[in-house]
């Protein structure tokens, strides 16, 4: 069965929507995200636009900084510096990857902890991992909640998550183990990925490999969850090979309108958060 990203997030935006309305019922103002890019990539500049479309979907402000590739690190660190002080600003993020020269970490780490909706910072990362989250990295916590919506039981599953970025594998493993699953996690050097692959029930991609998770690494009746965005010939493909492992899953994410559109709907409900968080509302 499909598990179709695009319609949990089309619903959980309605109650963001609705949630958004009475917040500024309440408090005289919207929620607001503000978000800064450097440079022009153009994958970049289209999660970007799909950000500020989102908030005005759901009623948020949102505000929208753009920095020419080769605009002086000094510069950005101010408006960082601005934004982290402004108190209508709820949510702060830099989209990611900065053009070559930038110091990532330095510009991550002006985000106070409370604005970081990104749930990219250390301390978002440790509560996480102390299982005390606070704000989820939007992926994962996508991902989850389209676990959800399947009403398979996750305590005691053996889950694998092939890919270990701090972004997306880690806390997602993370939050597995949150579950009660019982968690595997493997990377480029892992020996026998195949083999481990194929003992999950909910088996999660975040590779970045065209079609790598083929039918022999999946097991019967398993839920296999595919965050991979890979432009192949001008198409979006996954890391798994969908039409051949369709066959053998219990419940599969397409690409696209699987994980993809629920990583921005997370995103807002991060700042939906952070604004009521700010406010105990
Ligand atoms: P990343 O930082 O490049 O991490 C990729 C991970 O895959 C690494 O841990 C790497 O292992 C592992 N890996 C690479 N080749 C492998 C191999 N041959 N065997 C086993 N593991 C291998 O990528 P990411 O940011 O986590 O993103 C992963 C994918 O998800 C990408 O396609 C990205 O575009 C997509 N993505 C989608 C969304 C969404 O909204 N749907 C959001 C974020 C990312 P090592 O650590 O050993 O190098």
């Amino acid at each position: 069965m499909l598990i179709l990203g695009k319609v949990v997030s089309a619903d959980t935006r309605a109650e963001i929507k609705k949630e958004v309305a009475r917040f500024e019922e309440k408090y005289g103002r919207k929620p607001c995200l503000a978000v800064i890019i450097v440079g022009e990539d153009p994958a970049s500049q289209t999660y970007v636009r799909n950000k500020i479309a989102g908030c005005a979907e759901t009623g948020m402000r949102s505000l929208h900084y753009e920095y020419a590739d080769g605009t002086p690190q000094s510069e950005i660190e101010k408006t960082l510096v601005d934004l982290a002080a402004d108190e209508t600003v709820d949510g702060i993020l830099v989209q990611l990857p900065l053009p070559k020269g930038y110091d990532e970490r330095k510009l991550l780490s002006l985000i106070p902890d409370e604005k970081d909706v990104d749930g990219f910072s250390p301390t978002n990362l440790g509560l996480l991992a102390m299982n005390r989250p606070r704000t989820i990295s939007c992926t994962p916590f996508g991902v989850m909640k389209m676990l959800e919506t399947t009403g398979v039981d996750l305590k005691g599953k053996n889950a694998v998550v092939i890919g270990r970025s701090n972004t997306v594998g880690k806390p997602m493993a993370m939050l597995l183990l949150n579950a009660d699953c019982t968690v595997t996690v493997c990377h480029s050097k892992t020996k026998n990925l195949a083999e481990i692959a194929s003992k999950a029930d909910v088996l999660i991609a975040a590779i970045g490999k065209p079609k790598f998770v083929t039918t022999d690494m999946v097991k019967d009746g398993a839920i296999v969850i595919d965050v991979g965005i890979n432009r192949v010939d001008g198409k979006l493909v996954g890391d798994v090979d969908f039409e051949n492992v369709e066959k053998k899953a219990s419940f599969i994410t397409p690409v696209p309108g699987g994980v993809g559109p629920m990583t921005i709907t997370m995103l807002l409900a991060n700042t939906l958060q952070a604004a009521k968080a700010k406010l105990k509302a």
